[in-house]
């Protein structure tokens, strides 16, 4: 014990002395070599202490049982002594008994003739007495082995004892192995502790002794320092003479500044003024100008024509197929490119328009100028007749390698609307639309079932607007293809067969363009109205049936009314039937006033369709002349039947008063046919 608590204080004063070490982070034992191995100690003598104090467990848990032995061995002890006593009282006690019974014995026999009666006595008596010491022999016998069985408990007692000892000794080695451990570890916690030491005062004196250097050079810095000083002090006293001169003249500067200010500031307003006079001048030319230019394009443009006529033939492709059938029937005159020629029937007809392109010519000149009238706030119509397979579509839409109007006239429109930006914001929203059998339908909408209604503006503008129609607004080429493929998935899942429908409905892209001038706030809107017409072939009276002959009918009713409304517009007439078809009602103010339209009549090149082309050329023609004056125009034209689509058969065959019908070129009737617009123009 005594032991144990002198390690028990040597351990605490280790303790300390580690806490102490610990809480001295001063000591820069990072990275020392020492440090890892202080480290192992450090783990290796908490291990330790944690054996010590398991071991001093179990000397407690050895210490009781030990104890607790050494108690019970008293107590048996004590119980061996009792049983000792009590078997020598009983020898005793039987051993006085037998002493008396001999003397008995003896008396007895001195005394013969009782001695006999005192035999007699005692051999009656003897048994007894035999069978009481007896009885006290076994009881003697079982004594002595419960002293031998205790005999052997204090044995076994002893050795345990004795192996107690044993571990208690061995207990003792490890704790004074322990404790050579503790003060091996302790030692080098102090050899440790004294290389440290050593490193630290050495670093502080090589910090010393460096310090002593910087501190040499600060000094003789110092030195050169006051030196130059003293040399300062003469210029010093100079600048604050010079110093001194100038706040005299500074006083008097505010004064001078103010005169200077108030002149420099006349100067300005002066010219700031002249600026904004100018400025007003450019301004006001700059409007005269671009009135004037809208004035000379749209002037143009009425020049060429409000409403141009020109025909498209489209090339002979493979569908024609081959034979007399697919043989071509068209030619050019290469002087002049108003006119076409046609081999109708073995006879040589020839149409002049507002200009014919070949297969191979593109439109976009006609369409550039449309384009900016639509700009400068103007309403396009563009339309491409025909019949069914005629190119109405292939030059509407185009292909993607050879885009169509749409595309070219969206292209242009934002190329134009681009060179604008920097004097005009525009916004561009589209619309795309189709007329079936007279319905309306919103080819953008969620329903693209649901009929539209056109309806009057209520503000009393005469505008006409159709409630519901989606309107999206595009800015760039890309927004427009991808308009278009809304409309046309829309087309297709409504319809099986689109080729056909698509040949029964007319199409409308229509397209507005709403303009703000950035300088004056001037506001301008335009539309933009592209039609792929439906297929203008007729259908005979007798051929058709039920559905067919009802699309055939409305498709005839509604081509019919337009070329009245153009008809009408081109003889500036005073009653113009925009409301005998849902296209012409839709495109009212688009088609009137100061609106500029574009028909584009697209004709097959192959003899099988020569009669078509011949009523198609021919409508285009009529178009066309209406232009020349009201009262000529009616006397010229006669009746434009809306029947006339379904009558044409028989007229087409008939020489027409209103179609001008020419010799083809080199045939001797006419070496060239005049234009009947400049023949008119002249004789008025
Ligand atoms: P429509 O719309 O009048 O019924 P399409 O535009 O569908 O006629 O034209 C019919 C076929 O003729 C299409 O295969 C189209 O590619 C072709 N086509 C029409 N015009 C041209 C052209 N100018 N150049 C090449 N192919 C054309
Ligand atoms: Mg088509």
């Amino acid at each position: 014990m005594v032991e144990n608590e002198r390690l028990r204080q040597e351990m605490r004063r280790c303790e300390t002395e580690l806490q102490e070490l610990r809480a001295n982070p001063g000591v820069p034992c990072l990275g020392c070599e020492h440090s890892q191995e202080s480290a192992q100690l450090r783990d290796k003598l908490s291990q330790l202490q944690l054996e010590v104090v398991e071991n001093k467990g179990m000397l407690s848990e050895l210490n009781l049982e030990v104890q607790q032995k050494t108690d019970r061995l008293a107590e048996v002890e004590l119980r061996l002594k009792d049983c000792l006593a009590e078997k020598a009282q009983e020898e005793e006690r039987l051993s006085r008994r037998l002493r008396d019974s001999h003397e008995t014995i003896a008396n007895l026999r001195a005394q013969l003739p009782p001695v006999k009666y005192v035999v007699k006595t005692v051999e009656v008596e003897s048994p007894k007495i035999k069978q009481a010491l007896s009885e006290s022999q076994s009881r003697n016998q079982h004594l002595q082995e419960q002293v031998a069985m205790q005999r052997q408990v204090l044995k076994e007692m002893e050795q345990q004892l004795q192996s107690s000892h044993q571990l208690t000794a061995q207990l003792r080695a490890q704790i004074a192995m322990y404790e050579s451990e503790l003060e091996r570890a302790h030692g080098q916690m102090l050899e440790e502790m004294q290389s440290l030491e050593e490193d630290k005062n050495r670093a502080i004196e090589e910090a010393f002794t460096r310090a002593q250097v910087e501190m040499k050079a600060v000094h003789e810095n110092l030195a050169g320092v006051r030196t130059n000083l003293l040399m300062l002090q003469p210029a010093l006293r100079t600048l604050t003479n010079d110093y001194n001169g100038l706040k005299r003249q500074v006083r008097g500067f505010p004064l001078l500044l103010q005169d200077a200010l108030k002149s420099v500031k006349a100067e300005i307003g002066q010219a700031i003024e002249e600026v904004n006079s100018n400025n007003q001048e450019l301004l006001r030319k700059y409007r005269r100008e671009l009135q004037l230019r809208k004035k000379c394009h749209n002037e143009l443009v009425r020049l060429k024509g409000n409403i141009r006529v020109i025909a498209r033939v489209r090339p002979v492709t493979k569908e024609d197929g081959e034979g007399p059938e697919a043989a071509n029937a068209i030619t050019f005159d290469p002087d002049d490119d108003s006119i076409i020629h046609l081999l109708h029937k073995g006879k040589p007809v020839s149409f002049e328009l507002d200009k014919v392109f070949s297969p191979e010519a593109s439109q976009q000149d006609e369409v550039q100028a449309l384009i900016t009238s639509c700009i400068d706030g103007f309403n396009v119509c563009i339309f491409a007749y025909g019949q069914t397979g005629a190119g109405k579509t292939y030059t509407m839409e185009g292909s993607p390698e050879n885009p169509g109007i749409n595309q070219r006239a969206l292209q242009l429109l934002f190329s134009e609307v681009q060179e604008k930006a920097s004097d005009w914001e525009y916004t561009i929203t589209v619309s795309v639309a189709e007329i079936y059998n007279e319905v309306l339908r919103d080819l953008l909408g969620k329903g693209p079932q649901e009929k539209l209604e056109i309806r009057l503006c209520p503000d009393g503008s005469g505008q006409l607007y159709v409630p519901g129609l989606t309107e999206f607004q595009v800015r760039s080429v890309d927004d427009i293809n991808k308009v278009f493929e809304f409309g046309h998935s829309n087309r297709t899942t409504e319809f099986t067969n689109l080729n056909e429908h698509s040949s029964r409905s007319h199409a409308l892209l229509i397209v507005t363009v709403r303009g703000v001038d950035c300088s004056t706030g001037l506001r301008t809107t335009g539309k933009l109205n592209l039609v792929d017409l439906a297929g203008s072939e007729r259908v005979g009276k007798s051929g058709a049936e039920g559905n067919r002959l009802r699309e055939a009918q409305h498709i005839n009713k509604s081509l019919s009314a337009l070329g009245d409304v153009i008809a009408a517009l081109r003889s500036r007439q005073g009653h113009v039937p925009f409301r005998n078809s849902k296209l012409t009602y839709l495109l009212q103010d688009s088609l009137s006033g100061d609106s500029k339209t574009l028909m584009v009549v697209q004709v097959s090149p192959v003899e099988k369709n020569t009669n078509e082309t011949l009523y198609s050329l021919r409508f285009a023609e009529r178009v066309r002349s209406v232009e020349l004056g009201p009262v000529s125009r009616r006397a010229e034209l006669g009746s434009w039947s809306s029947q006339e689509h379904l009558e044409c058969e028989s007229a087409c065959q008939m020489p027409q008063p209103t179609a001008r019908a020419h010799s083809a070129p080199g045939s001797g009737t006419s070496s060239r046919p005049g234009s009947i617009r400049r023949k008119l123009q002249s004789s008025a």
